[in-house]
């Protein structure tokens, strides 16, 4: 049935709707905060305002699964809005920037950033991410009855347990931490998101202890916790994981990805799970930036485009059982959109590891809309006065043409509030293969 009037119609653009399976040159018409149709343009009834999105992709508003969202109150945490209208990403979930100690903290945050969507893994810390590391340094900060019930008792706003497994965080490689974690998430019925990187622990005693629905993050690291061999063959326990029902998360961040692991994954035919950004306050100033630059990296080692898709909306929603919620733009369902627009060139992008790719394709967004209105834009925050861009990471980015044209004018003055920054710079070892694991 098609209604008298529509408050916003998207036309002309093909929407890419994995959860529905839908590929197609469609309209789609909003009322309220709802979508109300879609169907093949012209829609008949008047509407309010139109997005003429020829040439675009209109999916559902990406899902970020691991982003840090506990600004003024951790380490690595950002605000969402200034990232959110620029990108799309119209819900995201904090990886674990909370722990018991501080998760009212983060409940009032999430509530802050109305209107976008909110979701958090806790960390089984305690301390949560306050820290740059070491959050599983002392035994007494795990406690995983307490973080079963805090889970429990947060259903809105909670999706699962966090637990960062390097030898940084861990203090050594112990795997206390991940055994408290799986108590807590088992307890609570819901899945846990473990982060790799610098080992110990040894990768394969970390995913023998997975349940299926439970989620690896920097899954294409290129650190010793690797997915891939030296030659870039899958490992066995990385299959056998997979064949469990384990998903694999992408995570990009400051030193989750490799473009020879995700070449390697794509071509052994474990193209991962989801795709998310990581991002926080070292990983928005670059090379990281943002989800849909992430997106633009798998699809240059071959992931194909209604795959990537999939990655930010549909499997990432279902990774953190809300589905329901979002990543679909099925009729009656919350209308939050991204109008994203394939730039065809030649851009170098780089890795957590400022190793290079010459790309085609690059995506960025037109519009993020929420609740059926597009979200304003918003001028970048400064970064954090304990954040260090390193020279080789600064020059890269400005000069090189690493950053995302769309978007280098934000870039750039991020970059230039970074500089008085009134610490000494970190050098390139930060991004260096075998590099101590940030996160
Ligand atoms: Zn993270």
């Amino acid at each position: 049935m098609v209604p008298e009037r529509l408050d916003l119609v998207i036309s002309g653009g093909r929407v890419i709707d994995p959860a529905t399976q839908t590929d197609d040159h469609l309209d789609i018409g909003v009322i309220g905060e709802r979508i109300a149709v879609i169907a093949q343009g012209p829609l008949t009834a008047p509407a309010a305002a139109t997005i003429d999105a020829g040439g675009c992709l209109v999916v559902p508003g990406l899902v970020d699964i691991h982003t840090h969202l506990l600004a003024g109150g951790s380490f690595w945490g950002i605000r969402p809005g200034p990232v959110a209208w620029r990108t799309g990403v119209t819900s995201w979930v904090d990886a674990g920037s909370a722990g018991i100690y501080n998760l009212l903290q983060f409940l009032e945050r999430a509530a802050g950033y109305q209107p976008l969507t909110v979701y958090g893994f806790l960390n089984i810390s305690g301390i949560g991410l306050v820290g740059q590391t070491g959050e599983l340094a002392l035994p007494e900060h795990c406690d995983a009855a307490l973080c079963a019930e805090a889970v429990t008792a947060n259903p809105d706003r909670i999706v699962g347990i966090k637990c960062r497994l390097d030898h940084r965080s861990t203090a050594g490689g112990s795997l206390r931490g991940l055994h408290a974690a799986l108590e807590a998430a088992g307890a609570a019925e819901v899945p846990l998101m473990v982060h790799i990187g610098q080992g110990p622990p040894a990768l394969a005693d970390v995913l023998a202890a997975l349940r299926p629905g439970d989620i690896v993050t920097h899954c294409t690291t290129g650190q010793n916790m690797a997915l891939v061999d030296d030659s870039g063959r899958v490992l066995d326990c990385v299959r056998e994981a997979n064949a469990r029902g384990v998903l694999f998360d992408v995570g990009h961040g400051s030193g989750g990805f490799s473009f020879a692991v995700a070449e390697a994954l794509v071509q052994e035919g474990l193209t991962p799970d989801v795709i998310s950004s990581d991002l926080h306050q070292l990983s928005v100033l670059g090379p990281g930036f943002d989800l849909p630059t992430a997106m633009s990296k798998l699809l240059a080692v071959g992931m194909p485009l209604p795959d990537v898709i999939a990655a930010v909306s549909s499997r990432a929603a279902t990774a953190i059982g809300r589905q329901d919620r979002c990543g679909t733009l099925a009729p009656g369902r919350r209308a939050d959109i991204a109008v994203l627009r394939m730039r065809v060139g030649q851009l170098d992008l780089f890795d957590s590891y400022l190793r290079e790719r010459r790309t085609a394709d690059l995506l960025t967004c037109e519009a993020a809309i929420v609740a059926g209105s597009p979200l304003p834009a918003e001028p970048p925050d400064a970064p954090a006065p304990w954040v260090k861009t390193s020279p080789t990471q600064r020059a890269l980015v400005r000069d090189r043409g690493a950053t995302p044209p769309a978007r280098e004018p934000w870039a750039l003055q991020l970059q230039e509030k970074g500089d008085f920054v009134p610490m000494p710079l970190a050098g390139p070892p930060l991004f260096a293969r075998g590099s101590e694991a940030l996160d």
